[in-house]
């Protein structure tokens, strides 16, 4: 069991008193989440379950189920990977109890998941004709089929939720057995449930109505009422825009303000730190990274407008941040300013962000007296 001992100790309960803001892990092994735990994280803010698919024995039942032709030779494959995310989940929520665990609905970069079409051609043209040449064939059109040029902008969260539906099906189903599972053992699990790449209601109702039809039947099935919220990131620009419809369907909301940095100046997540924006710096044609602390010109702006829309849709709305901005002190103390319920960061930022949280609240008091 890691443990926090000595200074650091003392400073992070005094932090931990201190503060308003709630300070939640990114995390989604538990591992990581006990690790969060023996930082003060008081939950976690974004458990990203396409990391859970990368695990070597679940790799490549990911692929063979993309890969299939079918909803109908998905469907074994789904119920496999199925019951192994229902005990991801489980795991996770049992080292949680008592603290809220946001799982999101897979976001899968299938580009890296899938095999290269290229290189499928290259081992196909070295083949003898036959009954294996024709399979690689089959899986070479498929990959053909799936490949994007732009894959960071194309198939990806909630979007592969809705041409394959059976996936965040599976996924919601996992959630809703695991938390009956640990509730009649007497745990107190208390996931919520997250949806990716939202840009418009329409998306993000398609999803809300599998989620009701499978909370319905697993209420029925287990017999008790299954309290687990139903919640969006807001990534997408149009998804800031339209806060106001999300707060429907939505009952918290989390910025990404990852992929909104990306698409709110544009410059790719991927590529920009290691290419251009050292040489802005430098030249003083912006302070910092725009992918490490907030702009409040940009982002900030479209986080504020989204958090005002929703709360005003939904009094009492619960808000958080889940980027990497949510463990760097300035942009913590941003979130703390515009009223956000939380930030989310990686394991090992939990400390600076809490320290960051408090430092926030005090200067918030002093500012006050000073007035
Ligand atoms: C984000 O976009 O800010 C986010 C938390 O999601 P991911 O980093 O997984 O894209
Ligand atoms: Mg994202």
């Amino acid at each position: 069991e890691p443990s926090v001992t000595g200074g650091l100790r003392t400073i992070l309960e005094w932090a931990g008193k201190a503060k308003k803001l709630g300070v939640r892990a990114n995390a989604d092994t538990p591992e990581a989440a006990k690790l969060a735990r023996s930082f003060g994280a008081q939950g976690i803010g974004l458990c990203r379950t396409e990391r859970m698919f990368n695990a070597a024995d679940r790799i490549g039942l990911f692929v063979e189920m993309i890969m299939a032709g079918s909803a109908a030779e998905r469907k074994g494959i789904l119920d496999k990977l199925g019951r192994l995310q229902r005990s991801d989940f489980a795991k996770i929520l049992r080292v949680m109890e008592g603290y809220p665990v946001t799982i999101r609905l897979l976001d899968p970069p299938l580009h890296e998941f899938l095999p290269n079409p290229e290189e499928l051609a290259g081992r196909l043209r070295e083949m003898k004709p036959g009954p294996e040449e024709r399979r690689a064939r089959t899986v070479l059109d498929r990959a053909r089929e799936l490949a994007e040029t732009n894959p960071m902008m194309g198939h990806r969260g909630v979007r592969v939720g809705i041409t394959y539906p059976e996936i965040y099906e599976m996924q919601i189903r996992a959630v809703f057995e695991a938390a009956a599972g640990l509730a009649a053992k007497g745990v107190d699990a208390r996931p919520q449930i997250m949806v990716p790449q939202v840009g418009s209601l329409s998306e993000l109702g398609a999803v809300r109505d599998i989620y009701d039809r499978i909370r319905a039947e697993m209420e029925k099935k287990h017999s008790r009422k299954l309290k687990i919220n139903f919640g969006t990131m807001i990534e997408v620009v149009r998804a800031a825009l339209t806060a106001a419809e999300l707060a429907g369907p939505a009952e918290f909301f989390s910025f990404g303000t990852n992929d909104l940095t990306q698409a709110t100046f544009s410059f790719s997540r991927e590529d920009a730190e290691g290419k251009f924006l050292p040489e802005y710096m430098e030249k003083g044609l912006l302070d910092t990274s725009p992918f490490q602390s907030i702009d409040e010109d940009g982002v900030g702006r479209l986080m504020k407008m989204g958090a005002a829309d929703g709360r005003g849709r939904r009094p009492g709305l619960e808000v958080g941040i889940c980027g990497e901005h949510g463990g760097d002190p300035s942009s913590v103390r941003f979130c703390h300013g515009m009223g956000l319920s939380y930030v989310s960061a990686s394991p090992h930022r939990i400390p600076i962000a809490t320290v960051a949280a408090a430092q926030a609240t005090i200067a918030g008091r002093a500012g006050a007296r000073g007035r």
